[in-house]
């Protein structure tokens, strides 16, 4: 399975990060290895000193597909779930300034807690979501998927042109603002709506 995850979709996110709107999707991978699932702690690694969280909500492919309609993409997938992207921002910085790829930054190990996923029948409107991070109690982000630049559907017709999708892959959405850095110690719990989708530590 592969996970295709995007960048600068929350208008709020790209300014807190100082980033141009794009003119399409912002779309990076990461590799299966970084999964963490079942409330796994995240292990901070030494290559940084600036691990941020960014949290997202994830769809779950349900079947293969390439060159997806727009029209269609909702037959696509079943399932959502909440993630967190978790970026190296210093690394990430370096090189963003040298204009070389990110992937060290983005797709380490363990780059990519998931949450189980829940049927997408169970939501009134995936078009007017709320979901939200807490850490340590505290609330640090907040979202609503209404206030996406792509939608999920917009997400799965422009990536399926390039990426074959399969049964099990993932994507993560993009994340809204709030973005900060995490230090061990950190519990990290998030929500989509009132349900407590995933709550871990940082060791
Ligand atoms: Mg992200």
């Amino acid at each position: 399975m592969k996970i295709i995850a995007i960048g600068r979709n929350y208008v709020a996110h790209i300014q807190e990060l100082q980033n141009e709107i794009p003119q399409e999707p912002v779309v990076f991978l990461k590799p299966d290895t970084a999964i963490l699932k079942n409330n796994m702690p995240f292990y901070y690694p030494d290559f940084s000193q600036d691990i941020h969280h960014e949290v997202e909500i994830v769809l779950k492919i349900s079947r293969e597909g390439k060159s997806i309609a727009k029209e269609f993409a909702h037959k696509y997938y079943d399932e959502i779930g909440l993630g967190i992207d978790f970026t190296a921002r210093d690394l990430q910085s370096q090189l963003k300034a040298k204009g070389l790829p990110w992937e060290i930054a983005k797709a380490f190990n363990g780059s990519a807690p998931i949450s189980d996923f829940l049927p997408k029948t169970q939501f009134k409107d995936l078009r007017n979501l709320n979901f939200s991070l807490q850490v340590n109690g505290q609330l640090r982000q907040q979202g609503n998927t209404s206030l996406m630049i792509y939608d999920f559907d917009a997400i799965i017709a422009y990536v399926s042109q390039y990426f074959t999708l399969k049964k099990g892959d993932l994507i993560f959405t993009g994340t809204p603002q709030g973005v900060a850095p995490i230090q061990i110690g950190d519990r990290l719990q998030g929500y989509i709506e009132k349900t407590l989708m995933f709550d871990f530590e940082v060791k």
